[in-house]
């Protein structure tokens, strides 16, 4: 798979969302995926930017756009998008920010009400500005069927949707379900290397269909 010329736009990584100026909300993604397409499309000749909550550094000629909330990230991704062909989605973006104290809470004070508010969908949105582009998502949950798959595939104009489940956070093999224009293939068990590679053809496939 050749993919020089071809630019590359990744999330990775978890969103921070801080509800005081110390403290904050997260999730349990390493990120560790997202890298690993940013790294196996470098090693094929791809343009590659990958705007990752982690704080790791992709190696030249990569580039890293560090960031922490998902307003941060949809900003960042918002200015790169434009000259991307591929946009992966691998981020674990946290859905919900909460309102944000000015300067830090006083334990004293008692226990604080927090108030969530939604975040921007970006993935939503970069299916909205699609223009040609191929879009692959993710989706995360306890029981992910295909059905509901499916759908989040159609409600986010994406190209391609892998369906995950908690259980792969942080490990270094993951078993997925990959959804693609019509077809559907259970993964299991599979590298982070090959789920890369996996991941990278088929959307070459789908690239080069347009
Ligand atoms: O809707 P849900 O969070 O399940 O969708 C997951 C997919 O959408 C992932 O690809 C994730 O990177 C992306 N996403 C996003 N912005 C959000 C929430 C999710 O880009 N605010």
């Amino acid at each position: 798979m050749n993919l020089d010329g071809i630019n590359i736009l990744i999330t990775a990584g978890p969103t921070r969302e801080m509800w005081d100026s110390v403290r904050f909300l997260t999730n349990l993604s390493s990120g560790k995926l997202g890298y690993s397409i940013a790294r196996e499309a470098l090693k094929r000749g791809a343009s590659v930017t990958i705007v990752s909550g982690t704080g790791e550094k992709l190696e030249k000629p990569g580039k890293s756009i560090n960031t922490v909330s998902a307003i941060d990230m949809f900003e960042a991704v918002k200015k790169e998008f434009v000259r991307c062909d591929i946009f992966i989605a691998s981020a674990a973006v946290c859905d919900f920010r909460p309102e944000k104290a000015d300067g830090k809470i006083k334990k004293r004070e008692g226990t604080p009400e927090i108030k969530l508010l939604p975040n921007p969908d970006i993935l939503k949105w970069a299916g909205e500005t699609k223009a040609g582009r191929v879009i692959t998502g993710f989706t995360l949950e306890d029981d992910c069927s295909r059905e509901a798959a499916l759908e989040k595939m159609k409600e986010k104009n994406c190209d391609i949707m892998i369906a995950n489940t908690p259980s792969n956070f942080g490990k270094d093999s993951r078993s997925f379900l990959l959804l693609s224009r019509g077809e559907s293939e259970f993964f299991k068990d599979v590298s982070l290397a090959e789920t890369a590679y996996i991941i990278l053809e088929k959307c070459l496939k789908i690239k080069n269909s347009y």
